[in-house]
């Protein structure tokens, strides 16, 4: 069996090139405002990226770097701060957070009009009603390359691999909703291997290196690794065994190369759309 790689690199500068077309035509920038807690490396690299892209897409960028001990008090404050400014369309709080401090009372503070990770219990209400409104970047990006990749899914099962409120529940919903039988597994999953074994589509969101084994698929399967994993000597892993997965599925993402790009790329669009929302109007 010959497998289709999906570029998620190639798909992402489409997607980015229709955001800079279209923001080019605006009375002004959207507005991305980005809450970065503390010093983890992973993280600095992410929101330099996402840095990166906003500004060469032509989007204000405002990025608020807070100190690891800052208080929960403090951090909602800043967001206050940034989500009141009327220049700012999107506000993305980037995860993990230091322990002290409570996610879910930030994702509770968002304003979901200007909540681009579609974190907030609003937004995340709307997806598991089938209404949704500000789908999360990354599960956003894993259906574009589904869609793009050709992949059916009614009628379909569909397994994911790890229930976070970011990636792996949202991408179930989204699934559910384009009409695949979905089965979601966890660390309590009794027998990983068989739920794989007899998925049409799987999507592998656990940071678990090279979980998700490649004997396991079964043939003609599509797989979507989403998983990111940073090796001893400094390599980058998935969480599916890629070459194995690649003699048997018929559709893989590559790490990297695959999920990231896209989640950075329905990062600007989702910016985009928060702006469009809030009045930005062609006519520059
Ligand atoms: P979390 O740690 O929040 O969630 C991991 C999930 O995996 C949990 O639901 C957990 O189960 C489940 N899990 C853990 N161990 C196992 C196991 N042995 N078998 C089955 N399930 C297991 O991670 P995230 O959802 O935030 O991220 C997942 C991965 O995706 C990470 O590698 C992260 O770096 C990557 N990521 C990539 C992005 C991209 O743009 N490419 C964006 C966001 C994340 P339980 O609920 O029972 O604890």
């Amino acid at each position: 069996m010959s497998v289709t790689l999906l570029d998620g690199r190639a798909l992402s500068r489409e997607i980015n090139q229709a955001v800079k077309r279209q923001v080019a035509t605006l009375s002004r920038p959207p507005g991305l405002g980005v809450i970065l807690v503390g010093e983890d490396p992973a993280s600095q690299v992410y929101v330099g990226r996402k840095q990166r892209v906003a500004e060469a897409l032509g989007l204000l960028h405002v990025q608020r770097t807070l100190p690891a001990d800052i208080t929960q008090e403090a951090l909602l404050a800043e967001l206050d701060a940034l989500q009141g400014r009327d220049d700012i369309d999107g506000v993305l709080v980037q995860l993990p957070l230091p322990d002290h401090l409570d996610a879910d009372a930030v994702a509770l503070r968002l304003d979901p009009a200007k909540d681009v990770d579609g974190l907030s219990p609003v937004n995340a209400g709307l997806l598991a009603l089938g209404r949704p409104a500000m789908v999360p970047c990354t599960p956003a990006g894993v259906m574009r390359m589904l869609e793009r990749g050709g992949v059916p899914l009614s009628g379909k099962r569909a397994v994911v691999v790890g229930r976070s409120n970011i990636v792996g529940r949202p991408i179930a919903h989204l699934l559910e909703q384009a009409n695949a039988t979905v089965t979601v597994c966890h660390s309590r999953t009794a027998d990983l291997a068989e739920e794989v074994g007899r998925a049409d589509v799987i999507i592998a969101a656990v940071g678990s290196p090279e979980l998700v084994r490649g004997a396991w698929i079964r043939p003609g399967a599509a797989v979507i690794d989403v998983g990111v994993n940073r090796l001893e000597d400094g390599s980058l892993v998935g969480d599916v065994e890629f070459a194995a997965a690649a003699e048997r599925a018929a559709v893989l993402t590559p790490v990297p190369g695959g999920v990231g790009p896209m989640t950075i790329a329905l990062l600007m669009e989702n910016t985009l759309r928060c702006a469009l929302a809030r009045g930005a109007a062609e006519g520059r």
